[in-house]
C-alpha cells in the first residue's frame, strides 16, 4: 500500500471537511502544519499507545513497527498526570515530547489526552475532598481512578493548569493534530457525586434554572411531606433520608450531574480552542451508559469518539447473569455505534479504544475469534465511523489493566490478532476517504431521551422495568427490518424519517408532543408503548387522562396501567400484524380506542378481549400504541410489519445474524454486509454488485463466511 501523497493528504482532509463539517480551522490547519508527514494523512487508523508505561529504549522501536503496521496516529498521556506533573506546579514534558517527536519522524500523528481522569497522589493527599461522595453519602477513596467530584472547584482549577500547560507545551509541536479531554467520563464506580460541593452546585444551578423557590416549589410540588423550601441553601441532594426523594427532585439531580460533566469539560475546551486552534478536540466515552447527556457532552467538541469493546461488555453480561444474552450484546454494540453517529447529527465519528485482544480487568473475556477483530472495525465503518483506534499497542505488564490485552503480548510478540487488524488497515485505506467520510442512510429513527431514562429509573413501577433495557431491545427489534436507524434525542425534527420508535416516552414536553404531532400530521409513522406521556418535563404526572399530551395523536385513551408480575397477561393479533400469541412481560397498558383502529387485544384476566395495540389515522400519517411488553419474536414481527406499513425497505434481504447498513456520497453508495456468525452465510443479490474488499464480480447467491465482511458497490 503505498502512502497518500501529501496533495492527496490535503485533498482529503478539505473532503472531510466538507463531509463532517468539521469547524474549518482546525483540521484545515492542522494538516496543512504537518509537512513532510505524508502517512499521517486525514485517515484515523491508529492505535492507543502509553509511552509512559514502557522503557524509553523500547519507544522508537515501537514506532517502527506501528507505521510498518500501517497505523496513521497514536493517542497518548491520557493517564500520565503524576509524570507530567510531578509536584504542584513543577511540570516535566521533556519525555512526552521526545516521545512524540520519535512517532512524528515514523509518520504518526499524535492525539494528547488531558489527564484529569486520575489525579496522582501528592494532589489527592493534598486536597482529599476533590474526591467523590457516592449515594450512600461514603466518600470514595484515591488509588483508582475516575474517582472525583465535577464539581469540585480545586479539582477543576488543577485540571485545568495541567491541561493549559500540556496545550501551551505542543500548540506548535509538529505531528499533534488533536486532542482528547480526559477519558471516559461516564464510567466511574458511583454514577452520581453527593458531595458539599456539588449540593452547592445544585443549588446555583436550581435557582438558574427556576428563578424563584415559588416556582422550584410548584414545579416540584414540595408541599407533599413538608418540603417547602424557604432558601435555596435548604435544597438536599438525593441521599439516604427515610424515604424516597421527591422525583422532581431527584430528575433535576441527574441533570444537574450530567451539567457539571459537560461543563467541567467546557473549561478544558474553551482553553484547548484558544491555545490550539489548529487541532482538533473530542472526548471517549461508551455508548450505552446514561450517567451523562451524550449530546450535550460533545455539543462542542469536533467529532464523538467512542470506545468499543464488544467480547469485554459480552463478558460483563455474563457476570450480571445474564448468560444468553448475545442478542442483547449484539444490538447494544451496534446501537452504541448508531448513537455515535447520531449523537452529532450523523457526522462520521471515531472509534477512539477498539478491543483488539482478550479484554478486562479482574476478569477478561476471551481472545476474539478468527475474523472478529476485523469485523468489529467494518461493523463501526458501516455505522459511521471515520477513524479507529486499537486498545492498545503493547500489553501493559503492571497496573490494573495487565490483563487488558494489546496487538502485541507481555512478551511483545505477536497477539492472534496482529495479523487480521493489520489487513484491516491496509483494506481501509484502499477503499479511501470517500467511504470514510460518506453519509450514513436511514428512513427509521429511534428516540432515546436521557430524561426518559433518568426518570424511569427514578420510578421504574416495575422493578424489572429499565429504559435502556427497552431501548436495547427495540433497536434490536427495529434493526431486524436491515434498514438502518438514527439513534435521536426527543429535540430533533422528525421530518426526515418515514418512521420513528419512541418506547417507553415517559417524560414528554410540549414541544416534543409538537414535533411529533406535526411529523404524524404530515404523513410519519410513530410507534410507541406503555408509558407514554405520564410526566411533564418537572416529573410530575400530567393532570389529563393518559397518554397526556399525545392523546389526540394516538387515537387512544389509557383505561389503566398496570405492571405484571405473578398475574399473567397474553396478546392475541389482528390479520395485520400476525403471528402466535405473545405473552406480555412487564407491563400493560389498557387501552380504550377514540378513533384508533385495534390490531392486538389482551388475552387473560379481567382485560381479555380488550385492545392491546391501537394504530391511529391523524393527518396524513399513522401513529401507533403498543400497549404491552411483548416478547422478542413479537416485538421483531410487529415492528418489522410497522416498518413495511411505513414503506421502510432495505437494501438487502439476509438472514438472521448478518447485518447491512448503507453509506453514500454523492451518487456513491456502499452497502456493508456483515456476517456476525461462526458459520458461514447466504445472501441473494437483486443486481450485480464489485465487492471491494476482494475484488470480485458478484451475482445471485453469494456465500459471507464466519465473521465475514462484504463492501459491495453496484
Ligand atoms: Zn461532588
Amino acid at each position: 500500500m503505498t502512502s497518500p501523497t501529501r496533495r492527496e493528504f490535503l485533498g482529503g482532509a478539505l473532503a472531510l471537511i466538507s463531509a463532517a463539517s468539521i469547524r474549518l480551522p482546525l483540521w484545515a490547519q492542522t494538516v496543512a502544519s504537518l509537512a513532510g508527514a505524508p502517512a499521517a494523512g486525514p485517515l484515523l487508523l491508529g492505535v492507543d499507545y502509553y509511552p509512559d508505561q514502557t522503557p524509553e529504549a523500547l519507544w522508537e522501536e515501537d514506532a517502527r513497527m506501528m507505521a510498518d503496521f500501517g497505523f496513521t496516529n497514536v493517542r497518548i498521556a491520557e493517564f500520565a498526570w503524576a509524570l507530567m506533573e510531578p509536584a504542584e506546579g513543577r511540570f516535566d514534558f521533556a519525555w512526552l515530547r521526545r516521545s512524540v517527536e520519535i512517532l512524528h519522524k515514523h509518520n504518526l500523528a499524535v492525539i494528547l489526552g488531558t489527564p484529569s481522569a486520575a489525579p496522582p497522589p501528592w494532589l489527592t493527599a493534598k486536597y482529599p475532598d476533590i474526591v467523590e461522595v457516592n449515594e450512600k453519602g461514603e466518600r470514595l477513596h484515591p488509588g483508582g481512578r475516575r474517582f472525583t467530584c465535577p464539581t469540585n472547584q480545586v479539582y477543576r482549577r488543577l485540571s485545568l493548569i495541567i491541561a493549559s500547560e500540556m496545550a501551551r507545551t505542543f500548540t506548535e509541536t509538529q505531528g499533534v493534530i488533536g486532542w482528547q479531554i480526559d477519558n471516559e467520563f461516564t464510567l466511574g464506580s458511583s454514577q452520581r457525586c453527593y458531595c458539599n460541593y456539588c449540593q452547592a452546585g445544585f443549588q446555583t444551578w436550581l435557582r438558574s434554572r427556576y428563578g424563584t423557590l415559588d416556582n422550584l416549589n410548584q414545579s416540584w410540588g414540595t408541599v407533599f411531606w413538608s418540603q417547602t423550601y424557604t432558601d435555596f441553601s435548604q435544597i438536599p441532594v438525593p441521599l439516604p433520608s427515610g424515604g424516597d426523594p421527591n422525583p422532581g427532585l431527584a430528575l433535576d439531580y441527574d441533570r444537574y450531574q450530567s451539567y457539571a460533566n459537560v461543563s467541567f469539560q467546557q473549561e478544558q475546551l474553551d482553553m484547548l480552542r484558544k491555545t490550539c486552534p489548529r487541532h482538533f478536540v473530542t472526548t471517549n466515552n461508551v455508548g450505552l451508559v446514561d450517567t451523562i447527556n451524550m449530546r450535550d457532552l460533545y455539543e462542542k467538541l469536533d467529532f464523538t469518539a467512542f470506545d468499543n469493546y464488544p467480547g469485554f461488555f459480552d463478558m460483563l453480561m455474563a457476570q450480571q447473569g445474564r448468560m444468553g444474552s448475545s442478542a442483547f450484546v449484539s444490538s447494544s454494540i451496534a446501537l452504541g455505534h448508531d448513537l455515535a453517529r447520531s449523537v452529532k447529527g450523523g457526522k462520521p465519528f471515531m472509534i477512539m479504544e477498539e478491543q483488539s485482544g482478550k479484554a478486562g480487568q479482574k476478569t477478561f473475556s476471551p481472545q476474539p475469534e478468527k475474523g472478529q477483530a476485523r469485523l468489529w472495525t467494518y461493523q463501526a465503518i458501516a455505522h459511521g465511523a471515520m477513524g479507529v483506534n486499537y486498545f492498545r499497542w503493547d500489553t501493559a505488564t503492571f497496573g490494573a489493566e495487565e490483563y487488558w490485552h494489546g496487538i502485541l503480548n507481555h512478551d511483545r510478540s505477536k497477539s492472534p490478532a496482529f495479523d487480521e487488524i493489520k489487513q484491516g488497515v491496509r483494506e481501509l485505506k484502499a477503499l479511501g476517504r470517500e467511504v470514510l467520510y460518506s453519509n450514513y442512510v436511514t428512513d427509521a429513527a429511534l428516540v432515546f431521551d436521557y430524561d426518559c431514562s433518568w426518570a424511569l429509573a427514578i420510578q421504574p413501577g416495575h422493578f424489572r422495568l429499565a429504559y435502556l433495557d427497552q431501548i436495547v431491545s427495540w433497536y434490536g427489534a427495529i434493526s431486524a427490518s436491515r434498514s438502518g436507524i438514527d439513534v435521536i434525542g426527543p429535540e430533533i425534527d422528525l421530518s426526515a424519517y418515514k418512521i420513528v420508535f419512541a418506547p417507553v416516552a415517559y417524560v414528554m414536553s410540549e414541544k416534543q408532543a409538537a414535533r411529533i404531532r406535526s411529523f404524524v400530521q404530515g404523513g410519519g409513522m410513530f410507534v410507541t408503548n406503555f408509558r407514554l406521556g405520564v410526566k411533564t418535563e418537572t416529573s410530575q404526572i400530567v393532570r389529563t387522562p393518559l397518554p397526556g399530551l399525545l392523546r389526540d395523536v394516538m387515537g387512544v385513551t389509557v383505561e389503566d396501567y398496570i405492571p405484571v408480575y405473578s398475574a399473567k397477561n397474553g396478546m392475541k393479533f389482528s390479520p395485520a400484524l400476525a403471528g402466535p400469541d405473545s405473552e406480555c412481560v412487564l407491563w400493560t397498558d389498557i387501552l380504550q380506542p377514540a378513533g384508533a383502529e385495534v390490531l392486538a387485544s389482551y388475552t387473560m384476566g379481567a382485560h381479555a378481549g380488550q385492545p392491546a395495540i391501537t394504530m391511529n389515522s391523524f393527518g396524513k400519517g399513522k401513529a401507533v400504541y403498543i400497549g404491552g411488553d411483548l416478547n422478542e419474536a413479537s416485538l421483531a414481527r410487529v415492528l418489522r410489519t410497522l416498518s413495511g406499513m411505513a414503506g421502510v425497505k432495505p437494501p438487502l434481504e439476509v438472514p438472521a445474524g448478518v447485518e447491512v447498513t448503507v453509506r453514500k456520497a454523492g451518487n456513491k453508495q456502499w452497502i456493508f454486509v456483515l456476517n456476525h456468525g461462526a458459520s458461514s452465510q447466504s445472501v441473494n443479490l437483486p443486481a450485480a454488485f464489485v465487492d471491494l474488499l476482494s475484488g470480485e464480480k458478484l451475482t445471485g447467491k453469494i456465500d459471507i463466511g464466519a465473521y465475514g465482511v462484504r463492501v459491495l458497490q453496484s
